[in-house]
């Protein structure tokens, strides 16, 4: 039987002062100049770049240094908390107070894992004491907490309202019923979407893009996952962007180059650059 072959993903039309509020360049196979080569002639002028690990952490912040386009986030992630020992919170500390480190993320919770391989991934207690951990740290620099929530919504709910309050909440990759994106506006956290953003099925992800108020919605790849409509599939970098913020565009009923002033907007305050 013969595969359809997958569209060679482009670039939709440049939109002026685009942003990609997470992406992971380290993971694209690309180097962090070709990357940003190409996403700045899709209007994509600044991109936050996030490590999994404590290496792809450090990758993220040599990514920072190196293109004045680029910014750090830095921590470990929830399927990986029990890699969380002291010398990695002691190195986690110092990245943090790097000027080019503007988050401290993605941190949260995952219980995907739990339920469909334990083995990939940290207990739930871990998790959260990991996240408990982060949180802290975002409040000590004042540095924005970048959440990962995948099929976590209650937990991280839960352990984030009685938590002290980090300067700024990101919800990156927002992917959770409507409700909680109005419990989450109500709160002042920030949705943060991706691609999936543009699939069919996401009515539910489109009306939380709409509701959310003004400077509590920002835009993301998440590459190399998550690639837009109409590239489902093959492998997303920043330059692909332009395709998640015609659709959150339309959602919000906003010309695409209003979206990207305010998403740009939102971008300066929550990461403060
Ligand atoms: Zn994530
Ligand atoms: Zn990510």
């Amino acid at each position: 039987m013969s595969k359809k072959p997958r569209p060679i993903p482009v670039p939709a039309e440049p939109i002026a002062g685009l942003v990609d509020a997470h992406t992971h360049l380290a993971s694209t196979g690309r180097s962090v100049s070709d990357l940003v080569e190409r996403a700045l002639a899709a209007g994509v002028e600044r991109i936050c770049t996030v490590g999994d690990g404590l290496a792809e952490a450090e990758e993220a912040l040599a990514a920072a240094h190196e293109s004045d386009r680029v910014f750090a986030a830095c921590a470990i992630h929830p399927t990986r908390a029990h890699e969380l020992d002291d010398t990695t919170r002691a190195r986690l500390t110092e990245m943090a107070a790097d000027p080019r480190c503007v988050a401290v993320g993605e941190t949260g919770v995952d219980t995907y894992w739990l339920t469909h391989d334990p083995d990939r991934t940290a207990p739930l207690e871990v998790q959260e004491e990991a996240l408990r951990w982060h949180v802290q740290l975002a409040v000590d620099t004042g540095k924005a907490l970048m959440i990962h929530n995948r099929e976590g919504d209650e937990d991280l709910m839960r352990i984030l309202a009685d938590s002290p309050r980090p300067r700024e909440v990101m919800l990156h990759c927002f992917s959770s019923p409507v409700e909680v994106a109005r419990e989450a506006v109500e709160r002042g956290y920030v949705l943060s979407f991706a691609g999936n953003v543009t699939f069919k099925r996401n009515d539910h992800l489109r009306e939380a893009a709409a509701l959310a108020p003004t400077g509590q919605l920002l835009i993301e790849t998440d590459a190399p996952y998550m690639t837009p409509e109409p590239f489902r599939g093959a492998r997303n970098e920043p330059a692909l962007i332009g395709h998640t913020a015609l659709e959150v565009a339309r959602a919000r009923q906003m010309e695409p180059e209003e979206l990207a002033a305010e998403v740009g907007k939102t971008f300066s305050r929550v990461f403060a650059v």
